[in-house]
Parts: structure tokens; sequence; C-alpha cells
């Protein structure tokens, strides 16, 4: 080899070592190439929400009352109980794939439901806290700004029932607490008319800050804070989801119909049975539509061997 030759190389060698070590700056996981050289880093790297320190061994609720997490105490209750705690899980990340120039990759894959056994006991209640951590912290999207508390979820984390609602009102907004306005107060109505207490079950929402003016979730709000929803379901593991409204309709299963048709009838999530009904916002503005929500929760009773009370009438009354 002649000594031009030799040098040309070197001075290639040089040069691409700079461009690869520039490159990995840039967060770029392996350059191009044909063969099979390891990559410079892992494909896929943690979600950027801030790593959580451990958690307090406390439950879901924030500022004020505390949500229980004993089983229930009502004959029909529909929690699980609790067995034996395993190791804490680490909590579920979302991923992010990273392109040769480090922005995000077009389709991250989207959090699911794990086929692994839930968390149960302690566990569950620590991995929620977690998460709970998590979302008191986050700054992700515009309504961090304008929050006054995050509201996280209220109930039974052990419950066999989970209500998705759409995201805080003004009155969960000062508490810090899921459904306690006026259509909390309504939904608690139809939790009693069942035969369940409001600790039976779990209740949480699609966003968990309040959106401006009770305003609909944006689109990228709701992309922002799903994957909180995703890992409380995740821990979960509710038997039953009802979808209140269309906000969490849309959400859990990603379709355009309309409430009429949708409600009432079985769809899945993540392989979890979904039933829509009408919201009870929606409920308290249309009370004719109240005997619907009533002949929804009977079927979701029938699913989860509830038996329908003999008494008591129209849930929603
Ligand atoms: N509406 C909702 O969807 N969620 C709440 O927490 C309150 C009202």
């Amino acid at each position: 080899m002649s000594d031009a030759l030799r040098d040309d190389l070197s001075e290639l060698a040089r040069l691409f070592a700079t461009h690869a070590a520039w490159q990995r700056e840039l967060g770029a996981l392996e350059l191009p190439h044909e063969g099979s050289l390891p990559a410079a880093r892992p494909a896929v790297e943690a979600a950027p929400t801030p790593a959580p320190s451990t958690p307090p061994p406390r439950v879901v609720a924030p500022a004020a009352p505390a949500a229980p997490v004993a089983p229930p105490a009502t004959a029909a209750a529909p929690a699980r109980p609790a067995p034996p705690t395993p190791a804490v899980k680490p909590a579920a990340t979302t991923p992010v794939v990273r392109t040769l120039f480090g922005e995000p990759a077009v389709a991250a894959a989207p959090p699911r439901i794990s086929s692994d056994p839930p968390l149960e006991g302690e566990a569950r209640v620590n991995a929620l806290a977690v998460i709970q951590d998590e979302v008191r912290g986050c700054t992700s999207c515009r309504l961090g700004a304008t929050r006054r508390n995050t509201v996280f979820a209220r109930g039974n984390p052990f419950a066999r029932l989970v209500f998705i609602g759409e995201g805080p009102g003004e009155l969960e907004d000062k508490q810090g607490l899921p459904f306690v306005g006026p259509a909390g107060q309504l939904l608690d109505k139809i939790i009693v008319a069942m035969g369940l207490s409001p600790d039976d079950v779990y209740v949480v929402n699609v966003v968990k800050c309040r959106p401006p003016n009770n305003r609909v979730p944006e689109p990228d709000e709701m992309r922002t804070c799903t994957p909180f929803l995703v890992r409380q379901l995740d821990l979960v593991r509710p038997e039953v989801i009802v979808a209140l409204g269309r906000t969490a309709v849309g959400f859990l299963l990603d379709s355009k119909e309309s409430m009429s048709r949708m409600r009432g009838k079985w769809h899945t999530y993540e392989g979890i049975p979904v039933l829509p009904t009408w919201h009870p916002a929606y409920l308290l503005r249309t009370p004719e539509a109240k005997a619907d929500t009533w002949a929804d929760m009977k079927v979701v009773m029938a699913r989860l061997g509830i038996p329908v009370p003999t008494r008591g009438g129209n849930a929603a009354g």
C-alpha cells in the first residue's frame, strides 16, 4: 500500500470516528450499516417521565379524604381479596424509539395491558402511588399550567369494576379527587343502586388535569396523559370497564361511532370488556336518558354476577 493511500485511509478513519461521536451526541442509536455492528445505544429508551423515588405506602387519594384500600364491606362487593404481596414490579414505561438523529420515531409502541398476572396487595398500592407521584409532577401538556390539583383516582384499587370519565371539573380540580361534583354525586347514586358502595369500585378519568372551562380535552392532551391511565388499568386489571361518555369511549375504543349506537353493548379494550354508557353530566341535562343507563348497569351487573336489587328502583332516579 502506498504512503498516500495509507494517509487517505487513516484520515477517512479519523473523520468516521468524529462523525460517529457527533451522531452519538445527537442521540443516534446506530450508524447506518449493512452488517451486524452492535448498536451504539440501546434500541429503546424509557419515557421521559422523571424516575420515581421510593413511594410512600399510601393509596390513590391525593389532598383530601383518603380513598380506601381495604376490601369492601358490601356483600355484593366486586373487589377481589388482596393475596400475599409479591415484589414490586417496576413501573411500566412508555417506550420511545429514537431515530438516527435522536428525534422520537413516528410511532412509538402504544402502552398496553400486560399479559403477566397483575400485582397484588401492597405491591399494587405502591405501584399506583408511584404513578400518582408522577402525575403530580407532570407538566407535559398545557393543562399542567392551569390546574390546581392533579386528579388521579378514587375508590378501590382491587375493584372488579372501573368507571372511566373524561376529566376533572372545577370541584375535582379543587379537591384533587374525581367525580366529586354533581355528576359524581349522580355516579355514586348509580353505584349504590347497583348494590355497591363507591368504595367497591375504582373511578378515574382520561385526563388528570382540569381543562379550562371544562372544555373537552384536546387530542394531544389525551395522548400525553393516557399512558398514566393505561398503567392504572394494567395494575387494577378490572373485569369490566364502564366508559362514561364520548371521551372515555373514544379513548378506549378508538371509535367514531355515536354514543347511542355504542352504549349498552359490549366492546373490548386490550382484552377487558368495556360497556359504554351515558356520562352522568349528560344524565343531569337529559334525565330521560337515565333509564338507558340503568339498563346498561344491569348488563354490567349480570356480567359480574351481581344480583339486581329488587327494591330501590331506577339507579339514576
Ligand atoms: N366529569 C368527569 O368526566 N370526570 C370528573 O371527575 C368529573 C366530572
